[in-house]
């Protein structure tokens, strides 16, 4: 087992971390460890919300979910020999739950606090909590539902320099101001409040908070990326920006479906990630490599027998959209919402389902105008009853009125 080089304490919140944690994106951040091309080593962390969500059947920790201390992460490591045009690579050859804490959840968060993909539909706080099984996931809030997770970090990337961050505050900056008072907003500008960089304090730190760059967005530099198959033994390619790198990570999820579509949509975890760096010199020079990009693991649950729902650029409303994605994402993912409540599953529940279990989301087309066309695909395996239809029709297997999603109570 490598060494771990960034340790938490579970029983205490973000800011009470010993080194403190970071949650914005900023060069000056200090490194709180540094290790050489060929390290292997295990960095440990919390929930993405440093602790807010607790393992009961009340989902109102949903609803006041403090955001502005979120991400939490963990890092800067300094990558000995690391310069601005090298190629970074990390491979992520193990993660997993904390010892005794093998639990996870995932919320619907509230328009008004995050929102998610189908906020408009799903405006109200909800919560399933996962118990974790080995390498599966099941939920007293979802009956009839057993799956292998993805394994992956939400979040990983390496440090903007300077002149990076002020070209992706301008650009954010310029989107809010097409629409500044709208809910949710279309992006997060920097915010001082709860604002941690590390080691960073006084003038330093004041400066700092000023101009530190949100963690919600993936960026050139990887980020937030979600992207559940950056799963275990998987390689990540990562731009190196300022000396040493500065990588950092956080937002553990034991599973996730494309899309991510509740916003808190992950099975969200505290955990341990074990990894491998090292380095290619000049590498995205040579490459032309201006984006974070990753290699596909050996490993993943094998599934193989999907149940697909197709989705095109209609709207609700019957109204025709140009090639929109986004709107034919949301026609899929409602189209086996609906598809699920057949079996006796809650809306909230289906919506939870997409965003958490393995499901496989693909652009279909993209030329064939004017519908842009994309599958959602989710495993048949992972039910305890048969989903596909047949002649005769779908069969109660669940009572959502005995076990739905938590509410506030
Ligand atoms: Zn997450």
């Amino acid at each position: 087992m490598p060494k771990s080089i960034i340790t938490v304490d579970l029983n205490k919140t973000g800011r009470e971390q010993t080194p403190l944690p970071h949650n914005r994106w900023h060069p000056d951040i200090p490194p709180v460890a540094s290790v050489k091309p060929g390290d292997e080593f295990r960095i440990e962390t919390l929930d993405w919300t440093g602790g807010q969500i607790r393992n009961d059947d009340n989902a109102s920790d949903i609803r006041d979910c403090d955001l502005t201390p979120c991400h939490h992460l963990f890092g800067p490591i300094d990558v000995q020999g690391a310069e601005p045009g090298d190629m970074l690579v990390v491979d992520v050859l193990d993660i997993g739950a904390h010892q005794g804490n093998e639990w996870g959840y995932t919320g619907i968060f509230t328009t008004q606090n995050g929102g998610g993909f189908l906020t408009d539909i799903f405006p109200e706080p909800r919560k399933a909590i996962w118990d974790f099984h080995g390498i599966y996931a099941t939920s007293r809030h979802i009956p009839g539902l057993r799956f292998a997770g993805i394994t992956h970090p939400g979040l990983i990337g390496t440090a903007p320099s300077h002149d990076l961050l002020s070209k992706w505050n301008k650009r954010e900056r310029a989107l809010i101001a097409t629409d500044p008072d709208r809910v949710p907003p279309l992006a997060l500008p920097p915010l001082e409040t709860n604002c941690i960089l590390g080691s960073l304090t006084g003038d330093a730190l004041a400066q700092a908070a000023r101009e530190a760059a949100r963690t919600i967005p993936p960026r050139e530099h990887g980020g937030n990326c979600d992207i559940k198959n950056i799963s275990r033994g998987s390689r990540i390619y990562f731009p190196v920006y300022v000396k040493g790198a500065k990588l950092s990570m956080g937002d553990y999820h034991f599973s996730q479906g494309d899309g991510e579509i509740t916003f808190c949509g992950a099975i969200e975890m505290a955990g341990w990630m074990d990894l491998h760096v090292d380095l290619i010199k000049g590498g995205c020079t040579k490459y032309g490599v201006e984006q974070a990009m990753f290699k596909t693991s050996p490993v993943d649950p094998h599934y193989s027998d999907y149940l697909v729902f197709e989705g095109i650029s209609v709207g609700d409303d019957g109204t025709q959209y140009y090639n929109d994605l986004t709107v034919a994402y949301r026609r899929a993912c409602l189209n086996a919402i609906n598809y699920l409540t057949k079996f006796g599953y809650s809306r909230e529940q289906a919506y939870v389902i997409l965003s958490c279990a393995p499901v496989e989301g693909r652009v279909a087309g993209v030329v064939d105008i004017p519908n842009a066309c994309v599958s959602v695909a989710l495993p048949c395996e992972m039910f305890e009853f048969d989903i596909k239809p047949n002649a005769a029709g779908p069969q109660k297997h669940v009572d959502s009125s005995k076990a739905d999603l938590a509410r506030c109570s």
